[in-house]
């Protein structure tokens, strides 16, 4: 039973343009799609493209072609992030207003080393849940005439995330309401456990998190169906929502498909492209039954 949220149900499938779609996004746009049919809401596309290096016209045409062959149809416009950064922009100034974003100056080599000396002398770093290392915090009490200093001087500079502060000015311990493939219920968010991140890159600009979160919000999406491995990030997201007032949706995190070793399919290995089993003639119903639907 998925509960009502009291608003018009939106679904949204959000692939990244860049790389072909496989079985794990057939998955997630399959039960995108049967989900608004079955709530009676709309189906919504997005593109994310904020990676504007790695992200193609080529690929994002594919991506339409591959989900008509599934049968599916989205509501038009299609809402590339690639045209929105004044949004995401404006997301992040009024976190940089209230003090709850910094530069961050330090290069991933150096995050690197540094992790690399404490860990050599037996300190255990702390590691976000996808493993990677948190970011140190030293540069949290930076001055903001020695902020500026380096940012005139040309640093390359990501803004990232004061996780303490953010939490301390979110107050309430938050949580969201999980009808997914793995845990389900009101799930205890912990975004503590990723330090803190990436608001806008260094390399491009937002951030995964940043726009994802703006974008459900602009896009009125209620229910968001979205792989597992996306489960542990709804904390950042549910930390952020409240941080820009905006609503939370319920959220759906469904099982993932593994290749043949077990791991995780991925779109730079060319696993199971949707584009090759369109060529050797399978039809939707038979990519509804290889990803078990
Ligand atoms: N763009 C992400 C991906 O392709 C999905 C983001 C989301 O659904 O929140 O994995």
């Amino acid at each position: 039973m998925i509960p009502s949220t009291g608003q018009n149900p939106a679904l949204r499938f959000a692939p990244s343009p860049n790389g072909p779609l496989h079985l794990g996004h057939a998955l997630s746009a399959l039960l995108n799609a049967d989900m608004a049919t079955a709530l009676g809401g709309r189906l919504l596309l997005r593109m994310e493209d904020i990676d504007v290096t790695r992200c193609t016209p080529e690929f994002e045409q594919a991506i339409y072609e591959d989900l008509a062959w599934l049968g599916l149809d989205w509501e038009r416009p299609v809402r590339r992030q690639s045209e929105h950064f004044d949004d995401y922009r404006a997301a992040l100034d009024a976190l940089i207003a209230r003090g709850l974003a910094y530069p961050a100056f330090m290069t991933r080599g150096e995050v690197k080393a540094r992790v690399a000396n404490a860990e050599g002398d037996g300190k255990p770093w702390p590691r976000d849940p996808d493993g990677a290392a948190l970011y140190p915090q030293d540069e949290r009490s930076l001055s903001d005439s020695e902020r500026q200093r380096r940012i005139d001087a040309g640093s390359r500079h990501a803004w990232r995330l004061d996780m303490g502060r953010a939490i301390e000015a979110c107050g309430e311990p938050l949580s969201w309401t999980e009808r997914g493939d793995g845990e389900t219920g009101e799930i205890a968010a912990d975004p503590a456990a990723w330090g803190d991140v990436v608001l806008w890159r260094s390399d491009a600009p937002s951030s995964y998190h940043l726009s994802v979160t703006v974008d459900d919000a602009r896009q009125g999406i209620t229910h968001v169906v979205r792989g597992l491995d996306l489960f542990h990030a709804t904390s950042v997201h549910r930390l952020l929502q409240e941080l820009l007032g905006l609503p939370a949706p319920v959220y759906r995190h469904h099982r993932l498909i593994l290749g043949a070793d077990g791991r995780k399919l991925s779109k730079s290995e060319g696993d199971a492209g949707l584009s090759v089993l369109r060529r050797q003639g399978l039809t939707s119903a038979d990519v509804r039954r290889l990803v078990g639907l």
